[in-house]
């Protein structure tokens, strides 16, 4: 029995991607092992949304070329195999195969290819039309919590973001599908189930079936109503795009208990004019309305946020209203990262005068705003008894 070693970076639908293909590799015969050292194949699910995590393929690629006596078959699926497809042949020695976004279903197939001989083995075809999107069967990473996928891709086309390319135009899974996934989680056992997606309230799914009896004022709080008629013990979800942001999302938290009180609004910029050139679709003052509705909640809904600081042509001015928002809005936590470019991005074209220096040092700045407000925030949790999942 061959022994497959699987290694993941990236987003939680990368993690979700993953246990699928240890699920249907086990299902064909092979071992899914955790020891990358006894493996007989390394497959690699990528990310490119950052520069770093691209290069993290480059070096495990060589580890895993030259620190074994044997070689093992190496296979790279993922966002940066959709992008470079078969150029990574000649990026990287090593590599035996490689796999796209929508043809994870497949990597059973191209291992096959690779053991006949065939060399150049790539597939970045779509999906198989029956392709099996449930994670209830699935290997998971945790007995007790799951990812529950309900929308894959990007229609934003933000400006800095690969995703859109990388991850194709936007598909909602059936809400039936979902919520039968759900209550089979709750049956084996799960307490916490994680909607994932890219932008998960741009949720708009083919058909109404599943939603029919719940109201709502967007497909997704129809959605969040219906999972949490399931009774599964903590629902969270994630990622939120601030511009499909509907308020009703946090009537159906205040409705329902067992939707977790946390919401993640990735704010990007705090400066309008950033904003407008990230093409995030939203201004501050949106925003800021947004945030003001979720402090009003009964049930004190925590923040959380991802900025980018030194965006292609960010002025000081444009990081003070970074900083002011921060503070504004409270975060409990943020991502905060310093902007890189990736190829094939609109953003990368631009003519980026912010220079290395003024990001790291931008970014030091931001860190310690965000911590202040932080700590501030987070004293509302002094002798209070909440319920957490460990
Ligand atoms: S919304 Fe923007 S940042 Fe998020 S995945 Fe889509 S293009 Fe990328």
């Amino acid at each position: 029995m061959k022994k497959v070693y699987l290694e993941t970076f990236g987003c939680q639908m990368n993690v979700s991607d993953s246990e699928r293909v240890a699920t249907s590799l086990a299902a064909k015969g092979f071992e899914v092992t955790p020891n990358e050292n006894s493996a007989d194949i390394v497959l690699i699910n990528t990310c490119s949304v950052r520069e770093k995590a691209e290069h993290k393929l480059y070096t495990r690629v060589g580890q895993f070329r030259n620190y074994r006596e044997v070689k093992p078959v190496i296979g790279v699926m993922g966002c940066v195999a959709q992008l470079e497809g078969e150029t990574l042949f000649d990026k990287i020695s090593g590599i035996d195969f490689v796999i796209g976004t929508k043809a994870v279903g497949r990597v059973a197939d191209a291992i096959q290819k690779v053991y006949d001989g065939e060399s150049g083995v790539t597939d970045l075809g779509e999906r198989e039309l029956d392709y099996d999107w449930s994670v209830a069967d699935a290997q998971r990473h945790s007995p007790y919590v799951a990812f529950v996928p309900i929308i894959e891709g990007c229609n934003k086309f933000c400006t800095y973001c690969i995703v859109p390319f990388s991850r194709g135009r936007e598909v909602s899974l059936s809400a039936s599908e979902i919520i039968r996934n759900v209550l089979e989680l709750r049956r084996q056992g799960v307490k916490e189930i994680h909607l994932i997606g890219q932008n998960v309230n741009s949720y708009r799914p083919k058909s109404d079936s599943g939603l029919e009896t719940f109201h709502g004022a967007t497909p997704f709080s129809r959605l969040l109503r219906a999972v949490a008629a399931t009774g599964i013990e903590r629902i969270k979800f994630n990622t939120s795009f601030p511009r499909d942001f509907h308020p009703d999302i946090i009537d159906a938290i205040n409705e329902h208990e067992n939707l977790c009180n946390w919401v993640h609004l990735p704010v990007q910029s705090g400066s309008d004019r950033v904003l407008k050139m990230m093409k995030r679709g939203h201004t501050i003052e949106s925003y800021f309305k947004k945030i003001d509705k979720l402090k009003e909640s009964s049930r004190d809904i925590a923040l959380t946020t991802d900025i980018i600081v030194g965006f292609p042509g960010e002025t000081e001015k444009d990081f003070e209203d970074t900083k002011k928002a921060v503070e504004y809005c409270g975060y409990d936590s943020a991502y905060i990262f310093k902007y890189s470019p990736r190829p094939g991005t609109p953003a990368f074209e631009m003519d980026d005068e912010v220079t290395l220096g003024e990001k790291k040092l931008r970014f030091i700045e931001l860190e310690g705003v965000q911590k202040r407000s932080q700590n501030q925030r987070l004293q509302r949790y002094l002798g209070k008894r909440v319920q957490v999942l460990a």
